[in-house]
């Protein structure tokens, strides 16, 4: 269990209290709430385009052939490069790092945007609607919290 510092939404959502609203419901947090910790709800899920739905609760190893590390789960995706994301959690913060090399990785912003390339080795924060898309055929997208 990982333990997180966070406040209670007005709704009782345990969420990010440095966020000017709740992650899941999206009421205005005050400045003025306690802040305490409680184990890090699951920030959302990964959605595959082909039909898979990983929770974000953990990080992952995405590729054809991602190698296993010790706590991080490897996720195989024969369409992507051989290790072609990594996507963890940092706080209440989801980050993806790109490290492929060959096949190209792209994301895209919000819904129904268009994707643009992202560099090797590039870092990026992960927020709900955004979508990647691997070696120019797999999709991955970030489905908010709803709990
Ligand atoms: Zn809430």
């Amino acid at each position: 269990m990982f333990l997180i510092e966070g406040v209670s939404c007005p709704k009782g959502h345990f969420t990010d209290g440095n966020r000017l609203s709740c992650m899941v419901c999206g009421a205005q947090l005050g400045p003025h709430l306690t802040r305490y910790q409680a184990a890090r709800p699951k920030l959302g899920d990964l959605v595959f385009d082909d039909g898979r739905e990983l929770p974000l609760d953990g990080s992952y190893l995405i590729g054809a052939a991602p190698p296993s590390h010790l706590g991080t789960r490897t996720v195989s995706l024969a369409d992507a490069g051989d290790n072609h994301l990594s996507i963890r959690l940092d706080g209440w913060t989801v980050c993806v790092h790109n490290l492929d090399t060959t096949s190209g990785t792209e994301i895209s912003y919000a819904e129904g945007d268009e994707f643009h390339g992202l560099p090797p080795g590039a870092v990026v924060d992960l927020h709900p609607g955004m979508t990647l898309r691997l070696a120019g055929r797999a999709t991955i997208t970030y489905r908010g919290r709803d709990s």
